[in-house]
């Protein structure tokens, strides 16, 4: 048989890879994005008593009705959005779906994505495969803000669509009220679509609030939300979540859906429309979240990792230039295999491999965990 890949240059994503040798050397695993403590009983009480309520039959194909209006009393909430759960609300499984979904909705081939790197690895696999362009402009190093003239100059009559993440996955820097107006500048007056992954809406500090797309009109009306529960609710293998988007864009983003997944799992969704109204569940997350940041900051400096800065996400970057001039790939494995501790190597979120010898941490961990780590580092 013979098979032409439509997506010829991607190979086994670097979480896979890295997860694989930190199990094959029994190393602490800080490289994949996910906590190594438990999830909320009472959550996992709520899916089994829905399990037993025989809620165990296909939900409404854009959601658990209670779910959606769940959510959309969150968004009034926190972001002052008035949103329709019968019309601008899909349930997904998971929000690198509800990316892959609203790319394919709005993608035809020849058309540019704007995108910002380091970029979370499903992005451009994303816009390939519809037959669409990357256009990946560089965050600037070391604070990873983005350059707006940069993509104003970008802008071409093919660009369909511009990708945001705050707070980002992997450097943790988060957008501002500044960065919001120079998107509205940018997409003003033009056919551009805005997905914006908020999978970390929760997961962001020092006092700096969440800049949601929801919270500006002008760019809800062309964008597509994306979050996750797996990050609100410290359960990434449950793999949940969800998109918003007004009703004209809802409607093409289900065109796709309905015939790749239709509904998500019931009991799941039942129990999380109940587990919603107990706001302080999401709202503890970002002090629960920079305890332990501030925490692993404190442990890393009796190490010669000098760390950038984070103010959001579980993840948080550090130069390595004071151990190694070795390139980050080589010295992440080294690491995993000789130090037995995992990471991910930041030059893995450039489609060109650019490296500025920086590594990602995740620090949603156990406190024990992180101190194990962080013993391992202090040789080096
Ligand atoms: N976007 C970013 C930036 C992420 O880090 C993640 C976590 N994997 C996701 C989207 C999607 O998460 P999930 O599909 O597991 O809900
Ligand atoms: N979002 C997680 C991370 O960045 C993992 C995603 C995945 O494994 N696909 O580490």
């Amino acid at each position: 048989m013979q098979l032409i890949s439509k997506l010829p240059h991607v190979g086994t994503t670097i979480f896979t890879v890295m997860s694989g040798l930190a199990t094959r050397h029994n190393a602490v695993n800080l490289g994949q994005g996910f906590p190594d403590y438990p999830m909320s009983h009472e959550l996992t009480a709520l899916v089994d008593r829905a399990m037993k309520n025989n809620l165990n039959q296909y939900a409404p194909m854009p959601g658990w009705l209670p779910l959606r209006e769940a959510i959309a009393e969150k968004v009034e909430l926190l972001y002052r959005a008035k949103v329709n759960p019968d019309t601008d609300i899909t349930v997904t499984p998971g929000g690198t779906y509800a990316i892959y979904s609203a790319l394919t909705a709005i993608l035809h081939p020849g058309d540019e994505v704007i995108l910002f790197e380091p970029a979370y690895d499903s992005y451009i696999p994303n816009i390939e495969i519809n037959g669409a362009k990357a256009i990946a402009l560089p965050l600037v190093y070391p604070d990873y803000h983005i350059d707006w003239e940069a993509v104003q100059k970008a802008i071409t009559p093919r660009t369909r669509a511009i990708i945001i993440n705050s707070p980002h996955n992997p450097t943790g820097s988060v957008l501002g009220e500044k960065d919001m107006e120079a998107l509205r500048k940018i997409v003003e007056g033009t056919n551009i679509f805005i997905i914006s992954d908020e999978v970390y809406e929760h997961l962001i500090f020092d006092g700096i609030p969440h800049q949601s797309i929801l919270r500006y009109p002008y760019l809800l009306e062309r964008s597509f939300v994306c979050f996750s529960f797996g990050k609100v609710y410290h359960c990434t293998g449950w793999k949940l979540g969800y998109c918003i988007a007004p009703p004209e864009l809802m409607k093409e983003f289900t065109k796709v859906h309905q015939f790749n997944c239709f509904s998500c799992h019931t009991p799941t969704q039942a129990a999380l429309a109940e587990f919603l109204q107990k706001k302080d569940a999401y709202l503890s997350l970002s002090s629960f979240m920079q305890e332990k940041r501030d925490r692993f900051i404190r442990l890393m400096s009796a190490t010669r990792f000098d760390m950038l800065e984070s103010h959001g996400s579980y993840f948080i970057c550090a130069r390595y230039s004071r151990i190694s001039e070795e390139g980050d790939k080589d010295f992440a494995i080294r690491l995993t295999r000789d130090a037995a501790v995992a990471t991910i190597p930041v030059s893995a979120f450039y489609q060109d491999g650019k490296d500025d010898k920086v590594l990602r941490f995740c620090f949603a961990k156990k406190e024990e965990t992180l101190e194990k780590a962080v013993e391992k580092l202090i040789s080096l």
